[in-house]
């Protein structure tokens, strides 16, 4: 934890350049190569990313919700693609261990994962199981000192590059909905586990998401979060919750990046003997997104605040994570509209960038997700 305001503008500062200095210098190779080059990735490593969310115990910076999401603004100034692989690690990848792992799990995952020599991966989602993720089918089955599981999951961030999964499978496969629910840290050279091929996505090149499938895959009993069987799906809603938030704040940071570029080019180009900036048109697209950027940004940072200080913010992060990214969808769409010809062309960051964020309202939960999550919340909270 950062406690002083001084270290932490000395953290959000050399995030900041290196950003700048490195991460965005590389973005046209890491689009059109698909990987991000293993000399950029040690430097993030040196620099700590990869634990800003780990308690300091375990290595990690320990940094608080509002501290991690000022650090989300920064690395989200460049392709989703860098903020993606240390997503994993400090997000979905990490936390279900962090919040309801044994000490054991701690001490054994957790300082790899902070120092980034492993990456960890969340494994919900399912062929037939998105949205309704409590309607998964994995199942695992106990059988002395181990579990056996079997079942496929879908589009799962990192796992071509993980050495953990944590796999929400159903304990009690004869049960439906989510009590019968639990998670498990699963290795990956644990016989039994494999991976499809790399999916073919809309955008985020470099990061890369693919199925793992399980096939009579026998895990130890003591790779069971928290050794509780059947809390495994409140340990994922619970990483969920914190993880809106932080995705809430990355939408908020390639929003002032694409009206930063948005900014620069309506300067530059001119017609009608004008730069097209004096138009009065092209203001209205550039002003309304500042103001979102703006709202989005005191929302994060006012919901952050609040779990740091212990409330539930199960509704605030909804309300986050759906309105942080349409507004990002729609500085998006006028940035692309702003460059012209030029926005649809991909020599221009505007292009990639409109295809980057459109995952924002899909994965983690979907805008309706989070609309019904809201909506639930308020009326559960008008009936006690
Ligand atoms: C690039 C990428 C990375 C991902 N990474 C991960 C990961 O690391 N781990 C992981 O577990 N998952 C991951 N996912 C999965 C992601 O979380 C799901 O795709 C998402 O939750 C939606 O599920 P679905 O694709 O099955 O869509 P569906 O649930 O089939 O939804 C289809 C449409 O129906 C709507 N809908 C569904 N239910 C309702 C309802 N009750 N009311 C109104 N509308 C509804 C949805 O909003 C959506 O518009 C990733 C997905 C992508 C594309």
């Amino acid at each position: 934890m950062i406690r002083d305001e001084e270290t932490l503008n000395l953290l959000l500062d050399s995030v900041r350049r290196f950003v700048r200095e490195v991460l965005v210098p590389h973005e046209h190779e890491v689009s059109e190569s698909d990987e991000i080059p293993p000399a950029v990735v040690a430097q993030m490593r040196e620099l700590g990313l990869f634990g800003l969310s780990i308690p300091e115990a375990y290595g990690g910076l320990q940094l608080t919700m509002e501290e991690e999401v000022r650090v989300a603004f920064e690395i989200a100034y460049t392709s989703p693609a860098f903020r993606s692989l240390i997503g994993t690690n400090n997000g979905i990848g990490s936390q279900g261990i962090v919040i309801d792992g044994t000490e054991a799990q701690k001490k054994h995952y957790l300082p790899k994962l902070a120092a980034g020599d492993i990456i960890g991966s969340f494994a919900l989602t399912e062929p037939g199981a998105g949205s309704d993720a409590a309607s998964l089918r994995t199942s695992a089955v106990r059988d002395g000192e181990h579990y056996i599981i079997n079942g496929t999951k879908r589009y799962i961030t990192n796992a071509p590059e993980a050495s953990i999964y944590t796999v929400m499978a159903r304990t009690d496969p004869a049960r439906k909905g989510a009590g019968a629910i639990s998670a498990f840290i699963v290795e990956k050279d644990t016989p039994g586990l494999t991976l499809g091929k790399v999916d073919k996505k809309m955008g985020q090149r470099g990061a890369h998401t693919c199925d793992v499938i399980f096939e009579n895959c026998r895990v130890p009993a003591a790779n069971l979060i928290g050794g509780k069987e059947g809390v495994g799906f409140k340990t994922a809603m619970k990483v969920l919750d914190k993880g809106r938030l932080h995705i809430a704040a990355v939408c908020v940071g390639a929003a002032e990046r694409m009206l930063e570029d948005a900014l620069r080019y309506a300067m530059e180009r001119e017609q009608f003997g004008h730069a097209i900036a004096d138009f009065q048109l092209i203001q209205a697209m550039l002003a309304d997104s500042k103001a979102e950027i703006y709202a989005a940004r005191s929302m994060v940072l006012d919901a952050a605040r609040r779990r740091d200080n212990k409330e539930d913010v199960s509704t605030e992060a909804s309300c986050c994570k759906l309105f942080a990214s349409e507004m990002c969808g729609r500085v998006a769409d006028r940035s692309v509209q702003i460059h012209g010809g030029a926005g649809y062309i991909a020599e221009y960051a505007a292009e990639r960038f409109y295809r980057d964020v459109r995952l924002f309202r899909i994965y983690e939960g979907t805008s309706q997700i989070q609309q019904i999550v809201i909506a639930r919340n308020m009326i559960k909270a008008a009936q006690r």
